[in-house]
Protein backbone atom coordinates (compact mmCIF):
# COMPACT_ATOMS: atom_id res chain seq x y z
CA UNK A 1 0.00 0.00 0.00
CA UNK A 2 1.43 3.23 -0.85
CA UNK A 3 1.64 5.80 2.10
CA UNK A 4 -1.72 7.80 1.04
CA UNK A 5 -3.48 4.67 0.26
CA UNK A 6 -4.27 5.29 -2.67
CA UNK A 7 -6.37 2.12 -4.62
CA UNK A 8 -5.71 0.83 -8.33
CA UNK A 9 -7.97 -1.89 -9.13
CA UNK A 10 -5.62 -4.06 -11.86
CA UNK A 11 -7.72 -6.79 -12.80
CA UNK A 12 -4.92 -9.56 -11.82
CA UNK A 13 -4.40 -11.98 -9.04
CA UNK A 14 -0.90 -10.59 -8.84
CA UNK A 15 -2.43 -7.00 -7.72
CA UNK A 16 -5.19 -8.43 -5.57
CA UNK A 17 -2.05 -10.27 -3.58
CA UNK A 18 0.01 -6.84 -3.33
CA UNK A 19 -2.87 -5.08 -1.76
CA UNK A 20 -3.57 -7.81 0.44
CA UNK A 21 0.30 -8.14 1.17
CA UNK A 22 0.30 -4.40 2.22
CA UNK A 23 -2.97 -4.51 4.20
CA UNK A 24 -2.25 -7.30 6.25
CA UNK A 25 -0.04 -4.93 8.96
CA UNK A 26 -3.18 -2.70 9.14
CA UNK A 27 -5.61 -5.27 9.58
CA UNK A 28 -5.96 -4.84 13.89
CA UNK A 29 -6.64 -2.55 15.60
CA UNK A 30 -5.85 0.15 13.20
CA UNK A 31 -8.96 -1.10 11.30
CA UNK A 32 -10.90 -1.91 13.84
CA UNK A 33 -10.90 1.73 15.26
CA UNK A 34 -10.17 3.63 11.64
CA UNK A 35 -12.34 1.56 9.47
CA UNK A 36 -15.11 3.68 9.74
CA UNK A 37 -13.53 7.17 8.23
CA UNK A 38 -14.05 7.69 5.04
CA UNK A 39 -10.87 9.85 3.74
CA UNK A 40 -11.69 9.54 0.42
CA UNK A 41 -10.47 8.55 -2.95
CA UNK A 42 -7.09 9.59 -2.09
CA UNK A 43 -6.96 7.96 1.79
CA UNK A 44 -7.69 4.54 2.30
CA UNK A 45 -5.38 3.73 3.86
CA UNK A 46 -7.70 2.23 6.65
CA UNK A 47 -9.76 -0.34 4.88
CA UNK A 48 -8.37 -3.14 2.47
CA UNK A 49 -9.60 -1.98 -0.76
CA UNK A 50 -10.06 -6.07 -1.34
CA UNK A 51 -13.48 -6.10 -2.51
CA UNK A 52 -13.30 -6.34 -6.12
CA UNK A 53 -11.16 -8.36 -5.93
CA UNK A 54 -12.90 -11.01 -4.01
CA UNK A 55 -16.38 -10.13 -6.05
CA UNK A 56 -14.61 -11.68 -9.17
CA UNK A 57 -13.16 -13.91 -7.41
CA UNK A 58 -8.87 -13.49 -8.00
CA UNK A 59 -9.08 -13.72 -4.42
CA UNK A 60 -10.39 -15.71 -1.64
CA UNK A 61 -11.91 -15.24 1.81
CA UNK A 62 -9.92 -18.15 2.92
CA UNK A 63 -6.42 -16.11 1.35
CA UNK A 64 -8.04 -13.28 2.93
CA UNK A 65 -8.10 -14.85 6.24
CA UNK A 66 -4.88 -17.07 6.07
CA UNK A 67 -3.22 -14.07 5.70
CA UNK A 68 -4.42 -11.79 8.19
CA UNK A 69 -4.27 -14.81 10.84
CA UNK A 70 -0.43 -15.59 9.75
CA UNK A 71 0.24 -11.93 11.44
CA UNK A 72 -2.44 -11.76 14.37
CA UNK A 73 -4.24 -12.96 16.63
CA UNK A 74 -8.11 -14.32 16.42
CA UNK A 75 -8.53 -11.45 18.89
CA UNK A 76 -7.08 -8.63 17.13
CA UNK A 77 -8.83 -9.24 13.75
CA UNK A 78 -11.77 -10.22 15.14
CA UNK A 79 -13.76 -6.97 13.48
CA UNK A 80 -11.83 -7.35 10.23
CA UNK A 81 -13.25 -11.01 10.36
CA UNK A 82 -16.43 -9.94 10.98
CA UNK A 83 -16.81 -7.41 8.00
CA UNK A 84 -15.32 -10.55 5.67
CA UNK A 85 -18.39 -12.60 7.08
CA UNK A 86 -21.36 -10.10 6.05
CA UNK A 87 -20.35 -10.79 2.57
CA UNK A 88 -20.67 -14.53 2.96
CA UNK A 89 -23.48 -14.24 5.27
CA UNK A 90 -25.48 -11.63 2.75
CA UNK A 91 -24.48 -14.39 -0.35
CA UNK A 92 -26.51 -17.00 1.92
CA UNK A 93 -29.69 -15.23 2.90
CA UNK A 94 -30.28 -14.42 -0.97
CA UNK A 95 -29.21 -18.00 -2.13
CA UNK A 96 -31.82 -18.87 0.13
CA UNK A 97 -34.42 -16.58 -0.78
CA UNK A 98 -33.97 -15.76 -4.67
CA UNK A 99 -37.90 -14.71 -4.72
CA UNK A 100 -36.07 -11.11 -2.68
CA UNK A 101 -33.72 -11.10 -5.64
CA UNK A 102 -36.61 -11.42 -8.40
CA UNK A 103 -38.65 -8.80 -6.91
CA UNK A 104 -35.62 -6.36 -6.76
CA UNK A 105 -35.65 -7.06 -10.78
CA UNK A 106 -39.11 -6.59 -11.16
CA UNK A 107 -39.26 -3.06 -9.29
CA UNK A 108 -36.16 -2.06 -11.41
CA UNK A 109 -38.19 -2.90 -14.64
CA UNK A 110 -41.28 -1.69 -13.82
CA UNK A 111 -39.45 1.64 -12.46
CA UNK A 112 -37.14 1.96 -15.51
CA UNK A 113 -40.49 2.20 -17.36
CA UNK A 114 -42.09 4.66 -14.82
CA UNK A 115 -39.41 6.72 -15.40
CA UNK A 116 -40.51 7.50 -19.26
CA UNK A 117 -43.58 9.00 -17.90
CA UNK A 118 -43.08 10.58 -15.43
CA UNK A 119 -40.84 13.79 -15.80
CA UNK A 120 -40.87 14.82 -12.04
CA UNK A 121 -39.57 11.44 -10.54
CA UNK A 122 -36.88 11.03 -13.93
CA UNK A 123 -35.44 14.40 -13.02
CA UNK A 124 -35.00 13.72 -9.68
CA UNK A 125 -33.15 10.55 -10.62
CA UNK A 126 -31.15 12.22 -12.94
CA UNK A 127 -30.06 14.68 -10.64
CA UNK A 128 -29.36 11.82 -8.35
CA UNK A 129 -26.78 9.19 -10.85
CA UNK A 130 -25.35 12.47 -12.36
CA UNK A 131 -24.08 14.29 -8.52
CA UNK A 132 -26.34 17.32 -9.59
CA UNK A 133 -28.71 17.34 -6.61
CA UNK A 134 -26.97 20.34 -4.48
CA UNK A 135 -26.25 18.26 -1.73
CA UNK A 136 -22.25 18.88 -2.26
CA UNK A 137 -21.33 15.36 -0.13
CA UNK A 138 -23.95 13.16 -2.12
CA UNK A 139 -22.94 14.91 -5.69
CA UNK A 140 -19.09 13.87 -4.60
CA UNK A 141 -20.16 10.32 -3.71
CA UNK A 142 -22.01 10.26 -6.96
CA UNK A 143 -18.87 11.48 -9.07
CA UNK A 144 -16.45 9.78 -6.85
CA UNK A 145 -18.74 6.42 -7.74
CA UNK A 146 -18.80 6.52 -11.23
CA UNK A 147 -14.72 7.55 -12.13
CA UNK A 148 -12.94 5.31 -9.50
CA UNK A 149 -15.85 2.50 -9.17
CA UNK A 150 -15.60 2.44 -5.63
CA UNK A 151 -17.46 4.16 -2.31
CA UNK A 152 -16.01 3.60 1.06
CA UNK A 153 -18.76 1.76 2.94
CA UNK A 154 -19.56 4.44 5.56
CA UNK A 155 -20.13 6.58 2.19
CA UNK A 156 -22.25 3.79 0.87
CA UNK A 157 -24.42 3.79 3.59
CA UNK A 158 -25.19 7.87 3.75
CA UNK A 159 -25.68 7.73 0.20
CA UNK A 160 -28.62 4.96 -0.01
CA UNK A 161 -29.99 6.96 3.15
CA UNK A 162 -29.69 10.40 1.27
CA UNK A 163 -31.44 8.47 -2.10
CA UNK A 164 -34.24 7.10 -0.15
CA UNK A 165 -35.31 9.31 2.81
CA UNK A 166 -33.97 13.06 1.80
CA UNK A 167 -34.42 12.69 -2.25
CA UNK A 168 -37.34 10.36 -2.03
CA UNK A 169 -36.56 7.87 -4.49
CA UNK A 170 -37.17 4.34 -5.11
CA UNK A 171 -34.16 2.46 -3.04
CA UNK A 172 -34.20 0.09 -6.41
CA UNK A 173 -32.92 2.84 -8.75
CA UNK A 174 -30.08 3.45 -6.24
CA UNK A 175 -29.39 0.01 -6.21
CA UNK A 176 -29.34 -0.53 -9.75
CA UNK A 177 -27.45 2.50 -9.66
CA UNK A 178 -24.55 0.70 -7.71
CA UNK A 179 -24.88 -2.19 -9.19
CA UNK A 180 -24.01 -0.60 -12.50
CA UNK A 181 -20.97 1.19 -11.28
CA UNK A 182 -19.28 -0.51 -8.49
CA UNK A 183 -16.41 -2.79 -9.37
CA UNK A 184 -17.40 -5.12 -6.74
CA UNK A 185 -21.17 -4.60 -7.85
CA UNK A 186 -22.83 -7.72 -5.99
CA UNK A 187 -26.28 -9.05 -6.24
CA UNK A 188 -26.39 -10.04 -2.47
CA UNK A 189 -24.58 -7.79 -1.16
CA UNK A 190 -25.89 -4.62 -3.19
CA UNK A 191 -29.67 -5.44 -2.87
CA UNK A 192 -29.47 -6.60 0.77
CA UNK A 193 -27.29 -3.42 1.94
CA UNK A 194 -29.86 -1.28 0.41
CA UNK A 195 -33.02 -3.25 1.70
CA UNK A 196 -31.35 -2.68 5.26
CA UNK A 197 -30.42 1.11 4.85
CA UNK A 198 -34.37 0.87 3.59
CA UNK A 199 -35.56 -0.39 6.83
CA UNK A 200 -36.55 -3.88 5.11
CA UNK A 201 -34.08 -6.15 6.32
CA UNK A 202 -34.77 -5.38 9.66
CA UNK A 203 -38.33 -4.44 9.80
CA UNK A 204 -38.84 -1.30 10.99
CA UNK A 205 -35.33 -0.29 11.48
CA UNK A 206 -33.70 1.74 8.84
CA UNK A 207 -30.39 3.67 8.70
CA UNK A 208 -30.48 7.60 8.70
CA UNK A 209 -27.45 9.61 7.70
CA UNK A 210 -27.27 12.37 9.76
CA UNK A 211 -25.10 15.45 9.07
CA UNK A 212 -22.81 15.15 12.33
CA UNK A 213 -21.92 11.75 11.43
CA UNK A 214 -20.54 13.00 7.78
CA UNK A 215 -19.23 15.84 9.45
CA UNK A 216 -17.47 13.06 12.38
CA UNK A 217 -16.18 10.66 9.77
CA UNK A 218 -15.33 12.77 7.19
CA UNK A 219 -13.21 14.78 9.17
CA UNK A 220 -14.68 17.77 8.22
CA UNK A 221 -14.85 17.18 4.31
CA UNK A 222 -18.07 17.66 4.30
CA UNK A 223 -20.75 19.71 6.29
CA UNK A 224 -24.20 19.29 5.32
CA UNK A 225 -25.85 20.39 8.07
CA UNK A 226 -29.18 21.19 7.39
CA UNK A 227 -29.82 19.58 3.86
CA UNK A 228 -30.51 16.35 5.40
CA UNK A 229 -33.76 14.69 6.19
CA UNK A 230 -33.13 13.13 9.57
CA UNK A 231 -36.67 12.26 10.73
CA UNK A 232 -37.83 9.25 8.25
CA UNK A 233 -40.27 6.66 7.58
CA UNK A 234 -38.67 3.07 6.87
CA UNK A 235 -39.87 1.53 4.21
CA UNK A 236 -42.61 -0.33 4.21
CA UNK A 237 -42.98 -4.05 2.17
CA UNK A 238 -43.96 -7.21 2.69
CA UNK A 239 -41.76 -9.45 4.57
CA UNK A 240 -39.12 -11.36 3.33
CA UNK A 241 -40.22 -15.49 2.38
CA UNK A 242 -38.86 -17.81 5.30
CA UNK A 243 -35.09 -18.97 3.53
CA UNK A 244 -35.01 -22.58 2.41
CA UNK A 245 -34.31 -24.68 5.52
CA UNK A 246 -29.91 -26.02 5.42
CA UNK A 247 -29.10 -29.53 6.94
CA UNK A 248 -27.03 -29.26 9.89
CA UNK A 249 -24.56 -31.82 8.48
CA UNK A 250 -23.36 -28.74 6.14
CA UNK A 251 -24.32 -31.56 3.20
CA UNK A 252 -25.09 -29.82 0.00
CA UNK A 253 -28.59 -29.87 -1.03
CA UNK A 254 -30.80 -29.13 -4.52
CA UNK A 255 -30.96 -26.05 -5.47
CA UNK A 256 -27.99 -24.37 -3.12
CA UNK A 257 -24.46 -24.46 -4.26
CA UNK A 258 -22.63 -24.96 -1.09
CA UNK A 259 -18.83 -25.72 -0.34
CA UNK A 260 -18.81 -27.23 3.52
CA UNK A 261 -15.58 -27.48 5.95
CA UNK A 262 -13.44 -25.25 4.29
CA UNK A 263 -10.19 -24.93 6.10
CA UNK A 264 -9.43 -21.90 7.41
CA UNK A 265 -12.79 -20.00 6.49
CA UNK A 266 -14.63 -22.89 7.64
CA UNK A 267 -13.31 -22.70 11.21
CA UNK A 268 -13.65 -19.06 11.71
CA UNK A 269 -17.04 -18.59 9.78
CA UNK A 270 -18.82 -21.34 11.29
CA UNK A 271 -20.62 -20.24 14.50
CA UNK A 272 -20.93 -17.03 12.91
CA UNK A 273 -21.67 -17.24 9.73
CA UNK A 274 -23.33 -20.98 10.17
CA UNK A 275 -21.24 -23.80 9.12
CA UNK A 276 -21.68 -23.74 5.31
CA UNK A 277 -20.11 -21.28 2.78
CA UNK A 278 -21.68 -20.71 -0.26
CA UNK A 279 -20.39 -19.80 -3.90
CA UNK A 280 -21.50 -18.75 -6.84
CA UNK A 281 -21.33 -15.03 -7.73
CA UNK A 282 -24.76 -14.41 -9.97
CA UNK A 283 -27.51 -15.92 -7.77
CA UNK A 284 -29.89 -16.51 -9.57
CA UNK A 285 -29.51 -13.61 -12.13
CA UNK A 286 -29.56 -16.26 -14.96
CA UNK A 287 -32.51 -15.45 -16.56
CA UNK A 288 -35.11 -12.17 -15.88
CA UNK A 289 -37.61 -13.65 -13.69
CA UNK A 290 -41.64 -13.59 -14.50
CA UNK A 291 -42.83 -10.24 -13.34
CA UNK A 292 -46.44 -9.50 -11.73
C1 LIG B 1 -25.67 0.36 0.11
C2 LIG B 1 -24.48 -0.61 0.14
C3 LIG B 1 -24.16 -1.33 -1.00
C4 LIG B 1 -23.08 -2.24 -0.97
N1 LIG B 1 -22.80 -2.96 -2.10
C5 LIG B 1 -21.80 -3.87 -2.08
C6 LIG B 1 -21.49 -4.64 -3.23
O1 LIG B 1 -22.14 -4.55 -4.27
N2 LIG B 1 -20.44 -5.52 -3.15
C7 LIG B 1 -19.71 -5.67 -2.01
O2 LIG B 1 -18.76 -6.47 -2.01
N3 LIG B 1 -20.00 -4.96 -0.90
C8 LIG B 1 -21.01 -4.07 -0.90
N4 LIG B 1 -21.28 -3.34 0.23
C9 LIG B 1 -20.55 -3.65 1.48
C10 LIG B 1 -19.29 -2.82 1.76
O3 LIG B 1 -19.57 -1.46 1.62
C11 LIG B 1 -18.12 -3.18 0.84
O4 LIG B 1 -17.92 -4.58 0.84
C12 LIG B 1 -16.82 -2.54 1.33
O5 LIG B 1 -16.99 -1.14 1.41
C13 LIG B 1 -15.70 -2.87 0.37
O6 LIG B 1 -14.54 -2.15 0.70
P1 LIG B 1 -13.27 -2.86 1.32
O7 LIG B 1 -12.86 -4.01 0.47
O8 LIG B 1 -12.25 -1.80 1.56
O9 LIG B 1 -13.85 -3.40 2.70
P2 LIG B 1 -13.14 -3.84 4.06
O10 LIG B 1 -13.72 -2.99 5.16
O11 LIG B 1 -11.68 -3.84 3.94
O12 LIG B 1 -13.71 -5.31 4.29
C14 LIG B 1 -13.04 -6.48 3.79
C15 LIG B 1 -13.98 -7.29 2.92
O13 LIG B 1 -15.11 -7.74 3.67
C16 LIG B 1 -16.29 -7.70 2.86
N5 LIG B 1 -17.22 -6.72 3.46
C17 LIG B 1 -16.91 -5.69 4.29
N6 LIG B 1 -18.01 -5.05 4.71
C18 LIG B 1 -19.06 -5.69 4.12
C19 LIG B 1 -20.47 -5.51 4.17
N7 LIG B 1 -21.06 -4.56 4.93
N8 LIG B 1 -21.25 -6.35 3.44
C20 LIG B 1 -20.70 -7.33 2.69
N9 LIG B 1 -19.36 -7.56 2.62
C21 LIG B 1 -18.55 -6.75 3.32
C22 LIG B 1 -15.86 -7.26 1.46
O14 LIG B 1 -15.63 -8.42 0.67
C23 LIG B 1 -14.57 -6.51 1.74
O15 LIG B 1 -13.67 -6.52 0.65
C24 LIG B 1 -22.34 -2.42 0.23
C25 LIG B 1 -22.69 -1.68 1.37
C26 LIG B 1 -23.73 -0.77 1.33
C27 LIG B 1 -24.07 0.01 2.56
Amino acid sequence: MSSAGICEWQATRAAALERLRSFVPFAGKYYATQRNYDGGPGDRSNVSCLSPWIRHRLILEEEVLSAVLGMHSKAAVEKFIQELCWRTYWKGWLEMRPAVWDDYRCAVGRLKTDLAGNMALHDRWERGICGATGIECFDEWARELADTGYLHNHARMWFASIWIFTLGLPWELGADFFLRNLLDGDAAANTLSWRWVAGLQTPGKAYVARAGNIVQYTRGRFQPHGQLRERIEPVVATAAPPGKSLPETGQPVAGLNIISDRKTIGRYLAGRCRRYYLCGQQVAMASEPPCS
